[in-house]
């Protein structure tokens, strides 16, 4: 089999404290005219920077939310015109991210990240958009921020349960792009470190979670997992996400932390290279074992029945996802897909 791999460029400066450098790396840019983005849990992070660029601060727009809805990028783009930005910094978890990665879809502006979670979607060139309860994904090199900046300062006062689902959703693109088919020696490397990293650093963040050095092993393990996800296809766990998801209307990390033990135990006996280097990681011959014991560690909705999926909603996710399967090592059949969501409802 002929593989191909990319390797995407964006600028990427780190350290506890790098966000004081924002102002620096936009005008390094050739951004001039900046629309602030950050989340209500970005806010004092949002207001420092808009007192540091001063005058160079054209806009300001605390609204990004999950799953990026068109009608909220409307309201953002017409703040970005108002201010003739020709840059954006977001900072804040996959939503702000999002939300920049949009605006930069309808108008080119300078995109400039500072995330606050461990999602990944900083060092991804992908998108996805929901209008009318649809969510639309598309991939561009475009889309992909030209800075981002790690400052795990931001990521001291995440609460333990985001801490948690945020690494795991993290953890699932390093696990599948070790199953991938397409998987290559720099995206095994990648995939390993990052499984390293979240799964050795999280127990200590956990214990500790403003442990600035624990706090920086995981973001680095969350980037290296962005880097995989990026590069490699995703498969059923990331399908199932989607879907479900997609279908009714769920909270993003706490489905992928809810979901990634079953499709492992289901994935890995189709995928020995895998399993070698997660046992290997985990100290566990049975990884999925100790992914499920992570995933029933966390103190919010561990069932998709929890988060209100009906039963008979169960059925027709696993028809649509077996009938345009994305590559995956275990078979996607209906019966089988349908296993595995009934274990994790
Ligand atoms: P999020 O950005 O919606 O944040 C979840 C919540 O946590 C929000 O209330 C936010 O304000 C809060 N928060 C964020 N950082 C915090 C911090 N440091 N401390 C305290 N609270 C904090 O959630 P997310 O899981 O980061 O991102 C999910 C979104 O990102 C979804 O829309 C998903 O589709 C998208 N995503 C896209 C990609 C991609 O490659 N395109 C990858 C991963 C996720």
């Amino acid at each position: 089999m002929v593989v191909v791999h990319e390797t995407t460029s964006s600028r990427v400066v780190l350290g506890a404290g790098a966000r004081h450098a924002v102002p620096e790396e936009l005008e390094r840019l050739g951004g001039a005219r900046t629309l602030v983005v950050a989340t209500g849990s970005a806010r004092a992070a949002g207001d420092e920077l808009v007192a540091a660029l001063g005058e160079r601060a054209v806009g300001r727009f605390d609204g990004a939310v999950v799953h990026t809805p068109v009608a909220v990028t409307a309201t953002a783009l017409e703040l970005a015109r108002a201010g003739a930005a020709d840059s954006v910094v977001t900072i804040g978890g996959g939503s702000a991210v999002g939300l920049g990665k949009a605006l930069v879809a309808r108008t080119g502006l300078l995109h400039l990240t500072v995330p606050t979670t461990y999602a990944g979607s900083e060092v991804t060139p992908v998108l996805g958009e929901t209008e009318g309860g649809v969510k639309q994904t598309r991939r561009d090199p475009g889309l992909l921020p030209r800075t981002v900046v790690y400052d795990v300062e931001l990521t001291l006062g995440m609460p333990v349960g985001l801490t948690l689902t945020s690494a795991v959703n993290a953890l699932a693109h390093a696990v599948e792009a070790l199953w991938a088919q397409t998987s290559t020696a720099v995206s095994d490397a990648l995939a390993t470190e990052s499984a390293r990293l979240i799964l050795g650093g999280l127990p200590a963040v956990l214990a500790a979670p403003r442990d600035v050095d624990a706090r920086a092993t995981l973001q680095q393990g969350a980037w290296l997992a962005g880097t995989c996800l990026a590069g490699v296809p995703m498969g059923l766990h990331h399908q199932l996400a989607h879907a479900l998801g997609g279908t009714f209307d769920l909270p993003h990390a706490e489905l992928h932390t809810l979901l990634l033990a079953h499709v492992t135990r289901y994935n890995l006996p189709f995928a020995p290279a895998a399993a070698e280097r997660l046992a290997a990681i985990t100290g566990s011959d049975d990884p999925a074992a100790v992914i499920g014991a992570l995933a029933a560690s966390y103190d919010g909705p561990r069932r998709l029945r929890d988060l209100g999926v009906p039963a008979d909603g169960l059925a027709s996710v696993a028809e649509r996802v077996a009938a345009t399967p994305y590559p995956n090592p275990a078979p996607v059949t209906v019966d089988a897909v349908l296993e595995v969501v009934r274990a994790a409802w």
